[in-house]
């Protein structure tokens, strides 16, 4: 579902990401951990096209981006890319002015060309699901976090994406807010969709993941399934980490 072959990212000088070969099967849940500055948001921009490519490719559902193709082509393919991609960031990014059906709607109408009665059904169904309903005329300014989270999570579904990107999706809630979310990406991976996600919440990514991939210095150091992971990490650096965070 995902690949990425030899990918590189610099920021002038900088190197992000250096040479990541990473994979995520259809129906994966991977979650992604490192320190601060490993580049794992750098990683999912990447492969959302927020970010172009230094080195290497990606592909994402069948559709390669290749650093080597001419910025025509690559934009192209881009495109294609986020039209299956659905991402969620730490920051909800909600249209302010439009109200809570309306941010869900809009990418239906305006992406999709879907008639207005229509996606406001689907917008319907879909806020049925992260268990928000009763707020679809609210403006999001009056939700709560875990409320606009849950939206952002709704808007990024409407487009019905082969893939969700999540990063760090409940790291500016308060922590009694937190769970609500984090059900909503449970229910998610258990319905089947291919998921990759940044978190902090090692409980989720040992009982949600079926892979966690630790990335340092931009680089992958070491993947596993969850269990081996947290009981039998086989790099010092990976070791070092766990003692921080635990
Ligand atoms: P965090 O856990 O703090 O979110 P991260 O693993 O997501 O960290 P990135 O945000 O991907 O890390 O950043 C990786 C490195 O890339 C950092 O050194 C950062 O300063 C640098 N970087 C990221 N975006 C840019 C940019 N637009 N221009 C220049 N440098 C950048
Ligand atoms: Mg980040």
């Amino acid at each position: 579902m995902i690949t990425t072959t030899g990918l590189s990212k610099r920021f002038e000088n900088n190197e992000v990401l250096k040479n990541i070969d990473l994979h995520v099967n259809a129906k994966d849940i991977v979650v992604l951990l490192g320190p601060s500055g490993s580049g794992k948001s750098t990683l999912l921009r990447c492969l959302n096209g927020l970010e172009q490519l230094s080195g290497g490719r990606i592909e994402v559902n069948g559709t390669v981006v290749d650093s080597a193709d001419s910025l025509r082509v690559q934009r192209a393919r881009v495109l294609e890319i986020r039209r299956q991609t659905g991402m969620v960031f730490q920051q909800f990014n909600l249209y302010p002015h439009k109200t809570v059906l309306g941010n869900v709607m809009e990418g239906l109408v305006t992406v999709k060309k879907i008639k207005r009665d229509e996606a406001a059904e689907r917008g319907k169904l879909l806020l049925d699901r992260v268990g928000l309903s009763d707020k679809q005329d609210a403006y999001p300014s009056r939700l709560s976090g875990g409320q606009q989270q849950r939206v952002a999570i709704a808007r990024a579904l409407a487009m019905e994406p082969e893939v969700m990107l999540f990063d760090e999706p409940t790291s500016a809630l308060d922590p009694e807010l937190v769970g609500e979310v984090l059900s909503v990406m449970k229910e998610l991976a258990q319905e089947g969709m291919t998921m990759l996600v940044v978190t902090h919440e090692l409980k989720f990514a040992r009982n949600v993941a079926n892979k966690i991939v630790f990335m340092a210095d931009g680089s992958i150091v070491e993947e596993a399934s969850p269990q081996a992971f947290f009981e039998h990490p086989e790099q010092e650096r990976t070791r070092k980490f766990l003692q921080q965070i635990t």
